[in-house]
Formats: C-alpha cells, structure tokens, sequence
C-alpha cells in the first residue's frame, strides 16, 4: 500500500509537451483514474509513476520519499497493459511464477502464493494452461495474477479492458474493482471510456492535451464539469451546447440563441449579473434535461426529428435545427418518429453556463 503524490510533473519529448503541470495526490487504497482522449498523456504519467520514463521536471513521492530518481524495480509497482504480456511458450502458473523468481522463495512457499493470487481471480483451472489456449479475458486475469502476486504496493493499470468484448469488459471490471478494495491496494487505472470511468473509480483525473482538467469523484464530475471539455466528454449522450449571450427582460434575465429564449433561474441570475455585460456565453445543457413537445412553445426551438434510437429505459431523439444537432432523451411510452415537427426547451434549473472563450464553468 502507498500515498502517491506526484509534483508538478512535465514531459517532453522534443516540441511535444505529453505532461504538463500535472499535481495530484493519490491516498492509500484508493482507486484512481486517469480518463482522458487517446495522445493525452495518460499512459506517459503512468510510466513516470512506474520508473519506465524519467520526467522532464516535477517530483514523484510514494509514502513520502522521493523516488522520482529510483529505477522501477525498486518501486514495488505491478502493471497490467491493454495487451497482456504473457510469456506464449509458459503455462500461466510459470507465467505467474516468474514474479516471483527473485524472492527466493521455497517451491512450496511459492505454489502457495500463485494459488492463493489465483484463487481470489478464479483462475485455478488456468494454472497449466498455455496463452492461445486462454480467451482474452482469461489472458487479463493472468496478467493481474502475475502483477498482484508480489505483493506490489501500487498496481498501474493501462486501460488493461481495452481489447475485450463489451460483456468481458464487464464482467472484469467488476472483478478488478472487488480485488482492488479486498487486498486495500492503491490504484491507477487507465481508461479513455467514460463509462468504465464513472463506474470503478473513488476518484477521477480528467486530462486533456497533457493537462489537468479537473480531479473529483465521479458524481462531482459529472454534475459540476469544471469547464466545457469535462462536460462535454463525461455523460451519454453527450451534453449540448449553445452559444448566446444573456439579455435584461421585466422579470430578469434570459439566454439568447439565435432559435430560442430561456429565461434563467433566479440563482442563475445572481451569478451572471458579476459578469462583463458583453460577454458570450455557452449553455449546457443534458439530453434529460430538455423539454419536448410536439406543440408550439413560445421562444423554444424548433426543429425536426432526424433520429430515433431506443434504447429500452429511454428514447435518444436526435433533433435537426437551423443551427445543427442536438440529443434529448425522453421516456420510452413517448413516441417521436423521424420528420416529426418538435418544440425544444432545456429546463432553466438544469443548465450549465461557460465562459465562451475561457470555457470555464461559471455556476459552482
Ligand atoms: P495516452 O496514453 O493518453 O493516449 P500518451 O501518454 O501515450 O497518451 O501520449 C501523449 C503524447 O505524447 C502524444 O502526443 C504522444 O504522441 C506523445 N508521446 C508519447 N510517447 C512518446 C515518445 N516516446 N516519443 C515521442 N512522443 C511521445
Ligand atoms: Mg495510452
């Protein structure tokens, strides 16, 4: 078990920044995530944590030391990769074994360990089994057993899901997150899906072109996106967006987009009125969180239903206005079949609103 604190952490290779100011504490046990789009920098400040790469500036702490300058053998991590690197010509016990070659245990202190590692990942059957006569989950198991079975302090997983079949994935993940919280290890899980993201982690790390966008668990995330990129990359269907400016009317204030007027709460006002008059404004918007009707609503938008998708619990119903697409999802008894005539309002209580330039979250 370890605290990780990493320090104002950069990495450069050549012009390309992969890591930028990147400051975070990891507590004992936790489960961490990184999530972020492929070339973020996810897997570059996993490898500085690990030792396998050696950061342009900043420090790295585990339980307090500095081990910024320690080689990776001496860190007590375990790592677990997309594609699992087994040994093709060894059985998963050998596999496994080889973690623990330079322990120097006795043979019978050994078979004990790797039985016990792969009792917890119920793998037992796989022990004299060889790679390609494993499935790809089966291959990720032994992987994890031959990562947890030296008793690392710290378990680095990059996005170690990635190449399974959704219902692998699954099955795995919940697998992983019972293991993680049984042996009380700390974790750094790797992921570009949001919805693996949202459902294993304790807390989250949005990055975005090398940098920190926002640290929270995944409830603070998900209703307070500190800017647009969070918004826009946490929830499915995504959240809409639209760029307007805010207006003074005889009951107080309202957004305007060039297809609709919304007025705002009063708590929204409050906040808007300390801002510049003439700045633009973005409002987000959830797809549950808009009105539909298939009736005229004043100052609402307009438009047509481009796309109908059931999906069982709820209808995504995709709408085309002037202005482009947007996604709303409505309770499966509503029907609305594509070409259907549609008036859309987001609800004044559920709306976010950025910064226009800054892309800031401006309601805490
Ligand atoms: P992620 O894991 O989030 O997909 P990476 O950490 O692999 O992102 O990469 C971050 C950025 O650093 C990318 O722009 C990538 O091209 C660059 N990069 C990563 N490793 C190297 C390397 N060894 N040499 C040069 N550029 C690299
Ligand atoms: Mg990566």
């Amino acid at each position: 078990m370890a605290e990780i604190y990493i320090e104002k952490l950069y990495k450069e290779y050549g012009k390309v920044v992969a890591v930028r100011d990147f400051t975070l504490r990891i507590e004992n046990g936790e489960l961490m995530l990184f999530l972020g789009p492929s070339g973020c920098g996810k897997t570059t400040t996993l490898n500085c944590i690990a030792g396998l790469e050696v950061p342009t500036s900043g420090r790295i702490y585990f339980d307090g030391e500095d081990v910024t300058d320690m080689p990776p053998h001496r860190r007590n991590v375990a790592m677990v990769f997309q594609s699992s690197l087994l040994y093709p010509h060894l059985s998963a016990r050998k596999n496994i074994d080889m973690s623990l070659r330079s322990r120097k245990l006795t043979k019978q202190e050994m078979n004990r360990r790797v039985e016990e590692t792969c009792g917890l990942l119920g793998i037992i059957d796989l022990l004299e089994k060889k790679p390609f006569e494993m499935s790809g989950g089966e291959r990720q198991r032994v992987a994890t057993a031959k990562a947890i079975v030296r008793n690392p302090s710290l378990f680095l997983m990059d996005e170690p899901l990635a190449s399974l079949d959704a219902a692998m994935r699954e099955t795995l993940r919940v697998e992983l997150v019972v293991l993680q919280k049984k042996l009380g290890i700390t974790m750094v899980f790797v992921t570009h899906d949001q919805v693996e993201a949202m459902t294993i982690a304790d807390r989250i790390v949005v990055m975005h072109l090398g940098g920190v966008q926002q640290i929270g668990t995944p409830m603070e995330i998900y209703n307070k996106p500190a800017n647009l990129f969070v918004a826009g990359h946490v929830g499915s269907p995504p959240m809409n967006f639209f760029e307007g400016s805010i207006n003074t009317t005889d009951h107080g204030l309202e957004f305007v987009h060039s297809s609709f007027h919304l007025a705002l709460t009063k708590e929204t006002a409050n906040v808007i009125r300390e801002q510049p008059r003439d700045k633009r404004y973005v409002l987000g918007v959830r797809p549950s969180s808009i009105d539909l009707s298939a009736n005229p609503v004043s100052d609402s938008l307009r438009g047509r239903v481009y796309g109908v998708e059931l999906l069982g619990k709820e209808t995504v119903v995709i709408i085309e206005y002037e202005g482009g697409r947007i996604k709303t999802t409505v309770p499966p008894r509503f029907s609305y079949s594509v070409g259907d005539s549609v008036y859309a309002l987001p609800q004044p209580e559920a709306i976010y609103l950025f910064d226009a330039d800054s892309g800031e979250s401006l309601i805490a």
